[in-house]
């Protein structure tokens, strides 16, 4: 039953402990490694440690370092380890924020407010469309154009097409290391000449892959060099709460320069509270997220992150080679990290997904092209044959599938994430979508919502959907 008031009388402790255990009953199952994305699980004693060190600093508060130096003196080692991984010097410096979004967000503040202080007064910002939605969103909330540049068949970022899409008004180039979609890593050596040639700055964006690549490159495979190693690149952010496995609420944005830092803050004089700085989005910030994220990455060390990734690579490799004996289906690029696209020509990737759902296993659907998305992590690793066992099932139901040809009916009810939460009414309309003289045919093979969402041409329109699907989630139930 959804609260719809503060119970008259606190509960006892019990009884909340028994709601919050069943409270879980239909969440993803990411304990048993079959959840992708979302949930990276470094084993049971190293997350013992981060919710140790996350409890010891539940109640503290990084929003004025002064008062805690303790989260001071953890936030800047977090960040000089980070830094030292991704191979910075003596003039990287850098801040913890929430996330990958937050750094993000910041990676872009500071970037507006640098151009604005070279008199550019309408900035935008070049990425290819593989580069994360948080730039988006950035745009949104802080008034910069996002030019959108396509990837190349392999995934990459097009480095021409950045280029042609240079003007006066242009303040950054973005790459990624690796793109979250494909998990390919952009030519960040062509992007960040290229900002440097026309003085510009250059993010890359390794929210997902900072704390796996350096690891990756160690163990000898060929990675594409992407971090301060490069010339040119004036941030980076690295998400602690993916690959480095802390606690979310934890990421790291670092920049070459002190004066690019700079931009970032923001400062209030006036206020009848006192004076007011803050470096970031967030005002109160969790003193536990700091302390789990420096606890876990002092519990693991260099070698521990070293056998997780060897471990990780194993499993990649084991479904890479698996996938590539397999009809019908195939890995978009040739990612060098531990993210793999699944892409179909024949059959449906969507309903191969929810195949795979039907056997407790979720992957993100994504499109342009369709394909499913596996975030491989430590998690993972010993379950790959179930894995591979279950999509050759999934392959095989879907083929079967195809063959009986589906029937008109809409295939709507288990396909995925998004479907479950539309608005009553939202399959008609977009069906309605389809009505319009430049429309497509309604996809034949299946109907899935996200099949469907993929080959709607106004883009407008599905915003608004989606907006309707986000009201819906957010009222009681
Ligand atoms: C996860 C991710 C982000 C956003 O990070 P959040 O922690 O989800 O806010 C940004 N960029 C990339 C490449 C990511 O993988």
């Amino acid at each position: 039953m959804p609260l719809t008031a503060l119970p008259k009388a606190g509960r006892n402790a019990d009884s909340i402990k028994k709601d919050l255990q069943n409270f879980r009953q239909a969440d993803a199952n990411w304990r048993d490694g079959r959840t992708f994305s979302l949930v990276f699980n470094p084993g049971e004693e190293a997350v013992a440690i981060a919710k140790h060190a996350y409890c010891e600093y539940f109640s503290e508060n990084a929003l004025n370092p002064s008062a805690f130096p303790s989260l001071r003196k953890m936030e800047q080692d977090c960040v000089a380890m980070t830094a030292n991984l991704l191979n910075g010097n003596k003039k990287t410096c850098g801040l913890m924020t929430s996330g990958g979004t937050e750094s993000l967000l910041m990676a872009v503040k500071s970037a507006r407010d640098w151009g604005r202080a070279k008199g550019i007064t309408e900035p935008n910002i070049i990425l290819p469309i593989s580069a994360h939605p948080a730039f988006h969103k950035a745009a949104d909330y802080f008034g910069v154009e996002m030019i959108v540049t396509p990837v190349t068949e392999s995934g990459c970022a097009d480095i021409n097409a950045m280029r042609g899409s240079i003007n006066t008004k242009t303040i950054m180039l973005v790459g990624s290391a690796p793109s979250y979609p494909h998990g390919v890593v952009d030519p960040i050596a062509g992007i960040a000449k290229l900002a440097k040639d026309k003085e510009l700055l250059c993010h890359v964006d390794s929210c997902i892959g900072g704390f796996i690549l350096p690891f990756i490159e160690a163990l000898g495979r060929d990675v594409p060099s992407w971090d301060f190693r490069v010339d040119g690149v004036t941030s980076i952010s690295c998400d602690l709460h993916k690959y480095a496995y802390a606690a979310k609420g934890a990421s790291v944005l670092l920049y070459s320069d002190e004066k690019i830092r700079r931009h970032q803050y923001s400062v209030y004089t006036e206020w009848s509270g006192g004076i007011y700085a803050s470096p970031s989005v967030s005002g109160t910030r969790s003193g536990g997220a700091i302390a789990a994220a420096w606890a876990v990455m002092n519990f693991l060390g260099y070698d521990g992150y070293l056998d997780i990734t060897r471990r990780t690579m194993e499993c990649v490799d084991k479904i890479r080679k698996a996938v590539g004996a397999m009809e019908d289906i195939r890995i978009i690029g040739d990612p060098q990290s531990s993210i793999l696209a699944l892409y179909s020509e024949k059959l449906c990737i969507f309903t191969i997904g929810d195949e795979l759902q039907s056997r407790g296993w979720m992957a993100d659907r994504q499109h342009m092209p369709n394909s499913l998305h596996l975030t491989i992590s430590q998690g993972h690793a010993g379950r790959e044959q179930e894995f591979i066992d279950d999509l050759q099932w999934a392959l095989d139901r879907t083929r079967r599938a195809k063959m009986r040809e589906y029937s008109q009916r809409m295939q709507v009810s288990a396909s995925g994430k998004l479907a479950q939460w539309l608005p009553d009414g939202a399959i008609s309309k977009i069906q309605n979508l389809f009505s319009g003289k430049n429309a497509p045919a309604v996809p034949k093979r299946s109907a899935a919502v996200y099949g469907m969402l993929a080959s709607i041409p106004e883009r407008g329109e599905i915003k608004e959907l989606v907006k309707d699907a986000l009201d819906k989630i957010n009222s009681p139930a």
